[in-house]
């Protein structure tokens, strides 16, 4: 007998009938092979956009208390309906929000980090044979604050209960069949892959596969929990998301993902000295705004061009912030490209291989696609490009590293 957590998405609670005739009859599946289950609920697919669509009619850039306040509702209707469709089929069930578990937080509203998770009451409900049902996305500050970990946060919810319970594995119901080497709505050959390690999934989930909520994975990695990521809607077998080993595909890069929820910021004719950079970064830091990539051109004349990006919900409060750290440096001017995307190739084999950055930038220039903006680590080659390149970049580049080919292991 096992203890999994299983967590179904917002498309596999997209309507009753799936909650009735899929989720709850895969659940029930699963208690008749003798596991514990402490399941983790997303909102009915399209409800948190609605929810969030709604603030927005209100506020243009709602944030803060009462945000999560609203946006955290839509789990409480999915994990309600699921436990009633079990009870109906005879198998005892109970549903909690973040607040009822409890999942406690930091108090940083939509995008709070989880501190711990007490399990008193889930350990109760699973001795007497019931299946916990909890509210992914949301939890609760020191203060009994609603708090909500970000879009696509019940990923982390799940992880977080798995490591908190110790259990055996925590699956991802999804809308796929598991993690594909490209984003398989984009690339019509992305292939499967039957195993990831965490470091390459924590890389492909930051840059934007969005399969999995990033700090879903980092959980994963720290407390060693088996990830599995699943379809709902069929029994094939998923992507096991795991410990690095010698015998997993080697493929030099593993995947190509995309982003396109960045911006570019470009702050002109900004004087050549110390201390000024760490000026203008300290003023976003202050405001928790994260810049991803930073580029500073060599100027003429003791003044040069600084280039970053920040995500486009940041963009306006961003340069609110620098506004008048340009004033008082004498920089010249800020200017924002909102129609970038940043493409990039992920892969642990990466390490040891030379030459896949330049075959990289081949495959792009051959399709006349301009790189404006270049990362690298160990084991990512990212490139900002103009948005309207994202799906014809990622292709190419999936041909280019033979993705839909199976590496063999070493
Ligand atoms: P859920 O609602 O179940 O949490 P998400 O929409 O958050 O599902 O994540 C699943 C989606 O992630 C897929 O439908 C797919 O389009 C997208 N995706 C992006 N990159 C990848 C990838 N590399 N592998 C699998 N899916 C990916
Ligand atoms: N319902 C939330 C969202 O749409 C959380 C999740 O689905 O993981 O982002
Ligand atoms: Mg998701």
């Amino acid at each position: 007998m096992a203890l999994v957590v299983q967590k179904y998405g917002g498309t596999s609670v997209a309507d009753i009938d799936k909650i009735k005739n899929t989720v709850a009859k895969r659940i029930i599946g699963s208690r008749k092979k003798g596991d514990d289950l402490v399941v983790v609920l997303s909102a009915m697919a399209g409800v948190t956009d609605q929810l969030v669509d709604l603030a927005k009619k209100v506020i243009p850039a709602p944030e803060g208390r009462e945000y999560d306040v609203l946006v955290s509702t839509g789990e409480q209707v999915s994990i309600a309906l699921l436990a009633m469709s079990l009870e109906a089929l005879g198998q005892k069930a109970r549903s909690y929000l973040g607040h009822q578990v409890k999942i406690n937080t930091d108090a940083s509203f939509s995008r709070a980090r989880i501190l711990c998770i007490d399990t008193k009451a889930i350990k109760a409900d699973l001795e007497k044979g019931r299946v916990v049902i909890v509210a992914g996305f949301q939890g609760v500050d020191e203060e009994g604050n609603i708090t909500t970990l970000g879009r696509g946060g019940s990923d982390t919810t799940a992880v977080a209960i798995a490591a908190s319970l110790c259990a055996d594995r925590c699956e991802i119901y999804t809308d796929v069949e598991g993690v594909f080497s490209a984003d398989p709505g984009v690339c019509s050959k992305s292939r499967k892959l039957n195993r990831i390690a965490y470091d390459e999934m924590l890389e492909m989930a930051s840059l934007g596969a969005k399969v999995l909520h990033s700090r879903s994975v980092e959980l994963a990695k720290k407390y060693h929990i088996p990830l599995y990521v699943r379809s709902t809607f069929s029994d094939n077998l998923g992507t096991l998301v795991t410990e690095e080993s010698k015998d997993m595909e080697s493929n030099v890069v593993s995947g190509v993902t995309y982003n396109k929820s960045e911006a570019k910021i470009t702050i002109r004719g900004v004087p050549d000295k110390p201390g000024v950079a760490a000026k203008i970064f300290s003023a976003l830091s202050g405001a928790n705004i994260v810049v991803d990539m930073i580029l500073q051109n060599v100027g003429e004349k003791n003044l040069t061009d600084l280039t970053f990006t920040v995500l486009k919900n940041d963009c306006k409060q961003a340069l609110k912030l620098i506004n008048p750290v340009i004033k008082k440096l004498g920089a010249k001017d800020a200017t924002v490209d909102q129609d970038i995307s940043k493409v990039s190739i992920v892969g642990v084999g990466m390490r040891s291989n030379a030459g896949i950055a330049s075959r990289m930038f081949t495959a792009l220039a051959k399709e006349g696609i301009n790189m404006m903006m270049i990362s690298t680590s160990e084991i990512k080659i990212s490139c900002v490009i103009s948005s309207k390149y994202t799906e014809l970049a990622v292709r190419v580049l999936h041909d280019t590293f033979n993705l839909s080919e199976e590496g063999t292991p070493e």
